[in-house]
């Protein structure tokens, strides 16, 4: 299933529609899973809860499935970006105000790639090679 989210998630950062076997990846994911809803009241507030009806990976499988669907639904799809970071890949939401955010967390994956770039042009320096500047060098 983490497939099928990496795959809708990389169309949807190039404007894209989703592959319709990806959704239908999703859908028999949530279908594995089937659940109840119920009310629930606490501290004079509502809430929807989700009981599943089955245990085991299925069900795992489905409310992960559940949860991307609800980005998807409730959340705004453009939004979703994947790590810059080639070694991480998370995909995560932006909820930046201006859809700038280009790193899952900006104090692991976004510092280590400063670090690399730093080191890199260090290195061009050292060989005698002029570095030549990322756009993203020139953003921060
Ligand atoms: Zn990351």
């Amino acid at each position: 299933m983490r497939g099928h989210i990496r795959r809708i998630v990389e169309k949807l950062t190039v404007s894209e529609s989703a592959d319709p076997a990806n959704l239908e990846g999703l859908n028999r994911a949530l279908s594995g899973g089937p659940m109840y809803l119920r009310i629930a009241e606490s501290d004079s507030d509502f809430r929807l809860e989700s009981i599943p009806l089955q245990a085991g990976w299925s069900r795992i499988g489905a409310a992960v499935a559940t949860s991307f669907g609800r980005i998807l639904t409730d959340c705004e799809p453009s939004r979703l970006r994947i790590c810059e970071n080639s070694d991480c890949l998370a995909i995560y939401y932006d909820e930046t105000r201006n859809r700038s955010k280009r790193f899952c967390d900006d104090k692991v994956c976004g510092n280590l790639m400063k670090v690399r770039r730093f080191r890199a042009r260090q290195k061009a320096a050292k060989i005698g090679g002029s570095p030549t500047p990322e756009s993203s060098d020139m953003i921060q």
